[in-house]
């Protein structure tokens, strides 16, 4: 996972700098300018935040179109190989025009969308909307073959109740 293994800080103090902070990573380092004024306690605070920031943002740029596909190609492999090529989707994207769904598919051509508020939830999670969208391409309703199929993935009740969880927290009812 991004952000898992603490890199190697250099942090550089510059007396121009006033306020402004900066970072950037060079190789396995990360530099973090700082105002020269900062004390002790201030440069680990921003260290801090800098090291998070940079893990989000490197985080949504890995989390790309493409990366739904390597995700979905090795769900397939893994949960739904017999299927062969009924499982696997024309397409799969994120969408940010989709509230009221974690995921959606069309079977007729095999189309799959997942909703941008997945992106900055965990990997199992992710996984498990896509399987299920995945899964949808071979028995498009929830019914028992449905839910044996999704069941596969390991983490499938541990994710639902965590997408349930957040979709009471932010007051909107989701389905899938
Ligand atoms: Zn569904």
């Amino acid at each position: 996972m991004a952000g898992a293994r603490k890199p190697v800080v250099e942090v550089r103090r510059s007396q121009r700098r006033r306020r402004t902070v900066s970072a950037y990573r060079d190789g396995e380092r990360v530099v973090v300018l700082i105002p020269d004024q900062f004390s002790r306690a201030e440069e680990s605070e921003w260290v801090d935040r800098m090291l998070a920031r940079l893990a989000a943002r490197e985080g949504r740029l890995a989390r790309s179109d493409s990366d739904l596909l390597v995700r979905a190609t090795r769900l397939i492999k893994l949960y739904l190989a017999e299927h062969g090529t009924q499982a696997v989707p024309t397409s799969v994207r994120w969408v940010t025009n989709q509230n009221g769904r974690w995921g959606s598919c069309t079977p007729a051509d095999g189309t799959i969308r997942i909703s941008h508020r997945v992106q900055d939830m965990p990997d199992w999670v992710i996984d498990y909307v896509l399987l299920h969208e995945l899964a949808h391409l071979i028995v498009p309703s929830h019914n028992a073959r449905f839910w044996a199929l999704v069941a596969r993935y390991p983490k499938s009740e541990r994710a639902r109740g965590y997408l349930e969880g957040v979709a009471a927290a932010s007051g909107t009812p989701m389905t899938d």
